[in-house]
């Protein structure tokens, strides 16, 4: 059933009680025009880890809330209708699902309590290129003694500079465009040969490209099955996409709230701009389709929460509706504010730069459509 339950429905109500107190869009300006270098606050994340909200997917006996993805979702809903900068979606949603399932003992123990409370970042490194490709992956990581030497280049690894580790994901056999082959690894970011360029991003958040100089880790450092990691891969993918795509759900619904606003006050020709029929048509079209992609998302959590490794095409419906959702709402934003939409002065434009970027991050619209027909046998 495509609707919160009451424990949900608490959990959206603080959400978004925290969030407009804690966070509001005034914070993300404040982490641009101070450049702060982190890309997040991090009093604010520990304020998140008190919250509980980073143990929203770490299991109740490894410390955390055992919440869920459609608790995650909620989350991340509230945290797009105020552009909130966090690395709630690398850390407590793709690392603690990636070390809560697959993790060794000794990585859970290491790690898991760290992220709980709120004093460990850490980022999933995969794409090597300007595209989304997870399967073109090429980065070798070579046996070496009883470990292995990583060698290659990241390219844009969201929360990347920040980060205490890094959960990548390279080759131990195959080579690119296969999807057999695949290991992951957990890298403190440490680690002699690794090292981190923080990139200038057009939505003001963290993201830096990683560079493996022949890093070498022991095989402790391997995260599920050598060789055969790309299952699990799909999985902490489809936790990262679900994530993006309730976080645009929540920026398209408060680019409309905020137009809406907008069409009620602003006069012209005697009238509130609302009044004119040509508008009121954009609105409800843009309306349903704001509801569209809500209820996408929400299938999409539904089913990571029934069974992570089936859910990848809900997954993609919801990450491409909600991207090009999105992107309407964001476009249609602009365009009804006439010509203040495109300036720094109203925040509009900061919504539809964090579009931009989310809904490029994993998949765009393009990708997961595509998805979605190559499984329907299209
Ligand atoms: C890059 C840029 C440069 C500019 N440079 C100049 C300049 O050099 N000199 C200058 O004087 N101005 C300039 N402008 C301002 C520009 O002329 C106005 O932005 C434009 O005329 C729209 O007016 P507005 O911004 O007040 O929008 P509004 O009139 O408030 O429009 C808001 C929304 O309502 C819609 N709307 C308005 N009336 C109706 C209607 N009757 N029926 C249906 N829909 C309606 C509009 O299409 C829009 O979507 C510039 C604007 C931009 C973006």
């Amino acid at each position: 059933m495509l609707v919160l339950n009451d424990d949900q429905v608490m959990l959206q109500d603080a959400a978004r009680g925290f969030v407009s107190e804690k966070a509001p869009v005034a914070a993300l300006r404040k982490i641009r025009d101070e450049k702060i270098a982190d890309g997040f606050d991090r009093g604010l994340w520990r304020s998140m880890a008190e919250m509980g909200w980073t143990g929203v997917l770490v299991p109740e006996d490894q410390g955390g809330l055992g919440f869920g993805f459609v608790g995650a979702g909620v989350i991340c809903e509230e945290m797009g209708r105020t552009l909130t900068a966090s690395p709630f979606l690398s850390t407590a949603m793709m690392a603690a699902t990636a070390l809560s399932r697959a993790g060794s003992p000794a990585q859970k123990e290491r790690w898991l309590p760290a992220i709980v409370a709120g004093e460990a970042v850490i980022a999933t490194a995969v794409d090597e290129g300007r595209r989304h490709d997870p399967a073109g992956t090429a980065m070798r990581a070579e046996r070496h003694g009883n470990g292995f030497r990583l060698s290659g280049t990241k390219a844009y690894v969201v929360d990347g500079q920040a980060a205490d580790a890094v959960l990548v994901a390279a080759r131990t056999a195959g080579s690119a465009g296969e999807t057999g082959g695949f290991s992951l690894f957990l890298v403190e970011t440490a680690t002699r040969g690794l090292s981190a360029e923080r990139l200038s991003t057009l939505d003001s958040r963290g993201a830096a490209e990683l560079t493996f100089d022949g890093v070498e880790v022991t095989a402790d450092a391997v995260v599920g099955e050598v060789d055969d990691g790309f299952p699990l891969l799909e999985i902490v993918l489809g936790a990262g996409r679900a994530g993006l795509a309730a976080e645009l759900s929540g920026n398209a619904q408060e680019s409309f709230d905020r137009t809406m606003a907008y069409l009620r006050e602003r006069k012209q020709f005697g009238r509130t701009i609302g009044a004119f029929q040509a508008l009121q048509h954009r609105a409800a079209h843009l309306f349903c389709e704001v509801e569209v992609a809500r209820s996408a998302v929400l299938a999409a959590l539904q089913a990571l929460d029934a069974d992570p490794a089936g859910a990848s095409l809900a997954v993609s419906v919801a990450k491409s509706k909600a991207s090009s959702v999105a992107r309407l709402a964001a476009q249609e934003a602009v365009q009804m504010h006439g010509g203040i939409g495109m300036t720094d002065a109203i925040d509009i434009g900061l919504f539809m730069k964090r579009m931009q970027v989310a809904s490029t991050l994993y998949g765009d619209a393009d990708f997961h459509a595509d998805r979605v027909a190559r499984a329907r046998g299209f």
